[in-house]
Parts: C-alpha cells; structure tokens; sequence
C-alpha cells in the first residue's frame, strides 16, 4: 500500500523528522486559507500516488494566498499519469541549497534492508542511478542491531555533507529506520532531503510503502488506503478477503488454496493456456464469497471461459456450488464454464450443478484441457 506524500510526511514528523509547516486541502478556496495562516510564500503539491509530479507540473510555488488559490484550482483539475489530483498539500516554501537523496527500502536479495543515499537528489534521482551509480550510497541494516552512529557517519561521508550537518543527518537516518521498522514499510523515503537557507535539514517530500501482508498489525494505517490508483477488482476482492491478482489472459480461475491456484495456472500455461488471473476464495469460502469472486472474474472483459478448481477440506464443494449458482442467477455469465470438484460433499456439489450448464471435469489435466479448448472456441 502506497501513503500519500503528506500522510509518510506527518509520520516523518511523529518520529522527530523535520518536515515544512503546512496541511492538505480538497478545494482552492481552502488552500487559500491555508496559504493566509502559513503567510508568506508557499508550495502547492498535487496529492496522487505516482512519483514525478514536480516535472508534470503538479508542484508549484506561490508568492501569496491568492496566487495559492490560483495554482490550487490548476493542480486540482489535472490529472497525473492517468490520477485525478483530489488534494493537495500546501506547504511553507522552502529556500532549497541543497537536494540530498534519503531511502531506506528491502534488498531482497540480500535479505536484509537498505539504506541508500546520493548527494544528487531531486527529481532526476533515477537518471544518476543509472548514469552516475558510484553517487548512490549503500548500505545494509542488520535489522537486530539497527543503524549505529559509525554508520551514518559513514553515509554522511560517502554523500560528502558538510561536517556540521552529521549529528542531525544521523538523527534524521536512526529516526527514518524507527519509521520504517514500526510500521512494517518496504519503503521510507526522503527525496529531496534539503539543506535550506537556515542551515537546518528539512524533508520536503517523503514516500511510504506498507506491506499489504502487515497491514492487520496497523489499522492507523489501513485507514489511510488510497484506493483511487487499485484496479476496481482488486479494491473488491479485498471488501470479500479474497487473494486476487489480475492477469493478461482468458480464462478466469477460481481455486480454492494458493498452491492449488498456482498449479491450476501452470496446468493450464502447459496446455497452451493463459490465466485472466489468480484467485485463492481462501479456505472455508461460503456462497456469498464465491458469488463476489465470480463477478470480479466477470468484470473482466478479456475473460472467456472460467475454470472452477475447487478441492474440498473445510471448504465445502456444496456451498461452493451453492455460490456458483447464486453467481450464475445474479450475473447471467455467456462465457462458458469447466467445473471440476473433488473432496468434501463433491458428489452433493456436482449434483447441484448438474442443470447448470457447465462442462464437468475430473482431473485437473482434464480440467485445463476442456479450459483451453472452450476459451479458443468462445466468440463473444
Ligand atoms: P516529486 O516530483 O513528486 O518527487 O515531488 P517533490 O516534492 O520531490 O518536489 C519536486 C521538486 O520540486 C523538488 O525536488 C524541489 O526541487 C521542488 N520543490 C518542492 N518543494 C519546494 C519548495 O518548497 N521550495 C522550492 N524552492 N522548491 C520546491
Ligand atoms: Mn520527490
């Protein structure tokens, strides 16, 4: 889960971060009022979860409130990378001396998290990641032992900043891993960390990911989703606690277990098919559920055939029978259909879907076979 810019900023600020004077407004007229407490100059920042908003002219300064109302009406009515802007934050203007680069993320193929750090922050970050590499920092974080003072000595002479900003530049660094650690994120990110006319350290923006997988350890931060930038499928999916990812092919699949689902996908890439996406209705899914999960297949324009893989332990093949019935009568699916069930209550499961139109199969191979088959054969 992304966070806004001024949500990571406000959680910055918790942990003794120094961020801008400033609040998030939904209208000009608010950003105005904003702008007249803050007084003096300001900066309009467009709220969408997307990185590169200073150079799709999402980020402005203003000279006073009614400038700020201004370029809050401009920003509130663009769109950035397909994002309707439906906040921004207006911040105290900052005097900039200096842009520092600031991130702590995961290596996952070091197994361990990140620090990362480049005298070149700013908005071109990624072009001296990829022109000027030697610029960009490294560091790991035993995470038992956390950052030590000797490593942010270290980062502060590796991105050559001036000796008398290394205490709070260690401050900053020790406090950002604190924000990274308690709330589970696999990105905290400062860009541009700035050195500004006061000789003080302020970050002006800040970028949070949260692992979706943590997320029941932190309602706080539950209630701050976003849902605007998620596929409308997956926002549902999450409403009924089914583990759905869509995907670029044809056939719908619904399986209950992730094992069962991954193999489901392999068997049917193996017979020359292709997956419209993964979906694990979980153990135990009832006929509510199932129904959920065959309308968020559905609303999937590319799918033409739907495989059921049910294989039942806790979750029953008769309520998720019952489900498909329910879905059937609700959604009216043209798409043909391939239903395999085996385990608990199969027999009462392929009873009641006996009438319901659906090509039965008994092996998985069989299954996938008559999957692909009915997905090439379907006109729309
Ligand atoms: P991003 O483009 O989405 O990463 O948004 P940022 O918040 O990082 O802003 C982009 C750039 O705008 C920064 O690197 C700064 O150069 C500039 N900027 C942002 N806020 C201010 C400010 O208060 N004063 C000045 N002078 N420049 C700012
Ligand atoms: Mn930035």
């Amino acid at each position: 889960m992304k966070l806004h810019e001024y949500q990571s900023k406000q959680i910055f600020s918790k942990y003794g971060i120094p961020i801008p004077k400033g609040r998030v407004a939904a209208t000009a007229t608010e950003a105005r009022s904003i702008a007249e407490e803050l007084g003096g100059r300001v900066v309009i920042k467009s709220q969408v979860l997307v990185g590169g908003r200073g150079k799709a002219g999402g980020i402005k300064v203003a000279k006073d409130p009614a400038e700020a109302e201004l370029f809050a009406t401009q920003i509130l009515s663009m769109e950035i990378k397909g994002l309707p802007v439906r906040k921004v934050l207006v911040d105290e203007a900052a005097a900039i001396d200096k842009e520092i680069y600031l991130g702590i993320t995961n290596d996952r193929s070091a197994k361990k998290p990140v620090i990362m750090a480049s005298s070149e922050g700013g908005v071109e970050i990624e072009d001296v990641a990829k022109s000027h590499p030697e610029k960009i920092v490294k560091m790991h974080i035993n995470p038992l032992l956390g950052i030590k003072d000797y490593q942010t000595r270290d980062i502060a002479a590796g991105i050559d900043l001036p000796r008398e900003y290394w205490k709070s530049f260690g401050d900053i660094l020790k406090a950002l891993w604190k924000v990274y650690e308690d709330n589970d994120a696999t990105l905290a990110e400062i860009n541009p960390l700035i050195i500004g006319k006061e000789k003080r350290l302020v970050a002006l923006d800040g970028k949070m990911l949260i692992d979706d997988n943590a997320l029941f350890r932190h309602p706080e931060l539950s209630e701050m989703r976003d849902t605007d930038e998620d596929a409308p499928s997956e926002v549902e999916a999450r409403k009924y606690g089914l583990t759905f990812i869509k995907l670029e092919g044809n056939i719908g699949c619904m399986v209950n277990g992730a094992g069962l689902a991954m193999a489901s996908m392999d068997i049917l890439n193996f017979f020359g098919g292709d997956p419209a996406n993964f979906l694990d209705i979980g153990g135990g899914a009832g006929a509510d559920k199932v129904a959920a999960a065959m309308r968020i297949i559905l609303a999937d324009p590319n799918v033409k055939c739907i495989l059921f893989n049910i294989f039942g332990g806790i979750t029953r093949c008769d309520e998720v029978a019952k489900g498909i019935l329910t879905a059937i009568a609700e959604v009216k699916p043209k798409v043909p259909m391939v239903v395999r069930l085996v385990g608990t209550n199969a027999e009462e499961g392929r009873a009641m879907l006996a009438n319901a139109n659906m090509i039965t199969a008994e092996t998985l191979a069989d299954a996938a076979q008559k999957a692909v088959a009915a997905a090439k054969g379907y006109q729309s």
